[in-house]
């Protein structure tokens, strides 16, 4: 699965990834998850702290404040209310302009709730009342006013035609109404006092939702109302608490802590911009990148070290087990590797020379051993050459004396006791003599002589003379030479005539009234010049499973053979020696139904004497 996986990479580093970018990669994978998981992990807690904390911050500054303007409520009522009565009462006044000043009243005019028209007027330094007061005016302050002199409340923000923002409080005295504007200056001085964050703020609004203070002072001064807000609608319910929403005015998410003023209606709330908050935790959370990017670095710094040192010490011993495979025996891990620290490097390296070791006490014995067996082969060749050689001589003479004898006169069953002799003695000669090659051949003693001739020549002789044989079983010889250049080429022509002699003596051997083709072909496109030489027979053939065995001695397909034809398995062995050191090779083809067909090739040589042959 691993194998497969990383494949593509493989073949990215042309045959193998190195051990130092497999660590490396590997260190950094298992630092980054858990390093970015902490980091993220990091950010939400630092967000959801500051949410918790704001929200508890927020709501406590809009009850504090919201404490204040219902003081202020309070105040401002009692005040208009105990001015109404001593006025009422035609009591001493003067007690009122301080706390009017405090309270922020603009004036206190009393009009003839018959008429509408003034009939007097206090605290009016700076702002006269109006002569008169139209009857929807008189009415509207009239239900504002409660009882007698009791004032219900303040009327919503309202802009005066200077311009300027007050609120209204009425009382009834006697048939006039006593009607007080105050300026809303104390709520904006108030509001103004909130501000944290870039845009954190106080709004404060009336009973309908208008504006009394607010950061943006164009919605001050036009009583904007935003009683849309569903944290405002909140409020408005006389209910506190913390409330996200959507701001129009500042095109974003806030979150905001409410609370409605008993008494009054007056409703206040303490918003902040959600992106304020992101922005603290991405700031506090940059610590956490920080170490992020610092772990990183460091874990990088790490596996490189560590990566590379593990592949130095494995390239160490991979180096030495390269040089043993191109054979430096002595070829051993240093000891700087073996005094490593880290166990299993050490035990690597000792594990290895201690195999190394046994692979050469092994080559030594094999060495030894195969130095004997050669040893043992050259002196059981030499043997066989020796008395094989020695064999022929006496059986020269026993052949030649049964020839003298067979011409002396002898009677008829003499003559076929003389026949049977020397039938015999050559049958014995011929394996003495195949013996005799076969051991040279093993012992290294036969020397090729490289000399131009005619192959078809030699073929044309060795297929006359075999004829005589051929007769004998009533075959015939026809020889091939179709479209071949005649050109002599170097080769032993001695040995070439040897190798074909016993091929076409098989031919000969193992058919009777047949025909014997012996075909010379030129090789195609061969450099040196090459030719085939196939000889072709129409006799029992060879079983195909015995094709691969009849190449080496001693081996017969059917050992019944040796009793009728005589031979000794060694023909076919001799023959693909001598062609391999001649450079050429040989075969039997597919068997087609009929017969074997024999071939093999002759390869033009550097003209003169070649090496002895090495034993096999
Ligand atoms: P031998 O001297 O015993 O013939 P060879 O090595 O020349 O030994 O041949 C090995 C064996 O191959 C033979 O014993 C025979 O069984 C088989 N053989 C070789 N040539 C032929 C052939 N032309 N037809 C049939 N069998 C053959």
């Amino acid at each position: 699965m691993l194998t497969q996986s990383l494949r593509p990479l493989t073949r990215l580093f042309r045959g193998g990834i190195p051990l130092r970018a497999m660590l490396v990669a590997g260190f950094l994978v298992t630092c980054a998850v858990p390093l970015i998981g902490f980091w993220h992990w990091s950010h939400n807690t630092v967000l959801d702290n500051e949410f918790e904390e704001v929200e508890e911050r927020h709501l406590l500054l809009a009850r504090n404040l919201g404490a204040a303007l219902e003081r202020y409520h309070d105040d401002l009522i009692s005040v208009f209310e105990t001015f109404v009565d001593k006025m009422s009462a035609g009591e001493d006044l003067t007690f009122a302009d301080g706390l009017f000043e405090k309270l922020r009243f603009r004036h206190i005019c009393v009009f003839n709730s018959a008429t509408g028209k003034l009939t007097n007027s206090y605290f009016h330094k700076q702002n006269a009342c109006p002569d008169a007061l139209d009857a929807e005016r008189v009415a509207y302050f009239q239900s504002l006013a409660a009882d007698s002199t009791q004032a219900a409340g303040t009327s919503p923000v309202m802009i005066t035609p200077d311009g300027a923002t007050v609120l209204y409080t009425a009382a009834r005295s006697g048939p006039a109404i006593v009607v007080g504007a105050v300026n809303t200056s104390y709520f904006r001085e108030l509001g103004k006092r909130i501000s944290f964050g870039r845009m954190g703020h106080a709004a404060i609004v009336d009973q309908t939702g208008r504006v009394l203070a607010h950061p943006l002072v164009s919605w001050e001064e036009a009583a904007q109302d935003i009683s849309a807000v569903s944290a405002v609608q909140r409020m408005l319910d006389g209910e506190s608490g913390v409330e996200r929403f959507y701001s129009p005015a500042l095109k974003g998410d806030m979150i905001a802590g409410f609370t409605g003023i008993k008494g009054s209606g007056w409703g206040v709330m303490v918003p902040q911009p959600v992106v304020e908050l992101e922005e603290t935790a991405d700031r506090i959370s940059g610590s956490g990148r920080l170490v992020f990017v610092l772990g990183l670095a460091l874990a990088v710094l790490i596996a490189f070290f560590v990566a590379g040192w593990f592949s130095r010490s494995i390239n160490a011993v991979a180096e030495v087990a390269r040089r043993m495979s191109q054979g430096d025996d002595s070829a051993r891990v240093g000891d700087a590797l073996l005094a490593q620290p880290v166990l299993e490097i050490s035990e690597l390296g000792k594990s290895y020379n201690d195999m190394a070791d046994r692979v050469q006490e092994a080559r030594s014995k094999e060495i030894a051993l195969r130095v004997t067996a050669e040893e043992a082969v050259a002196a059981k060749s030499q043997f066989l050459a020796i008395m094989s050689h020695e064999i022929r001589t006496p059986m020269n003479g026993l052949l030649g004396m049964a020839a003298l004898l067979r011409r002396t006169k002898l009677d008829d069953q003499q003559s076929v006791f003389a026949d049977r002799l020397i039938d015999s003695g050559q049958g014995l000669m011929t394996i003495l003599n195949d013996v005799l090659d076969f051991s040279q051949i093993e012992a290294g003693h036969v020397e090729l002589c490289n000399e131009p001739f005619d192959l078809c020549d030699t073929v044309r002789s060795i297929a006359a003379l075999m004829q005589v044989e051929a007769s004998k079983v009533g075959s015939v010889i026809e020889t091939h030479f179709d479209d071949v250049d005649t050109a002599p080429l170097s080769s032993d022509r001695n040995r070439v005539g040897q190798v074909l002699l016993n091929l076409v003596g098989n031919a000969i051997k193992f058919t009777t009234d047949g025909t014997i083709h012996i075909r010379v072909e030129a090789a195609r496109d061969t450099d040196p010049r090459t030719f085939r030489v196939v000889v072709e027979d129409t006799g029992v053939g060879v079983p195909e499973e015995a094709h691969e065995r009849i190449f080496e001695h001693f081996v017969q397909v059917d050992s019944s053979m040796r009793r009728n034809h005589g031979g000794a398995g060694l023909g076919l062995a001799i023959s693909k020696r001598l062609v391999n050191a001649m450079g050429g090779e040989i075969g039997i083809s597919p068997n087609t139904g009929i017969g074997a067909e024999f071939w093999f090739t002759v390869v033009d040589q550097p003209t003169g004497a070649t090496a002895p042959t090495q034993p096999t």
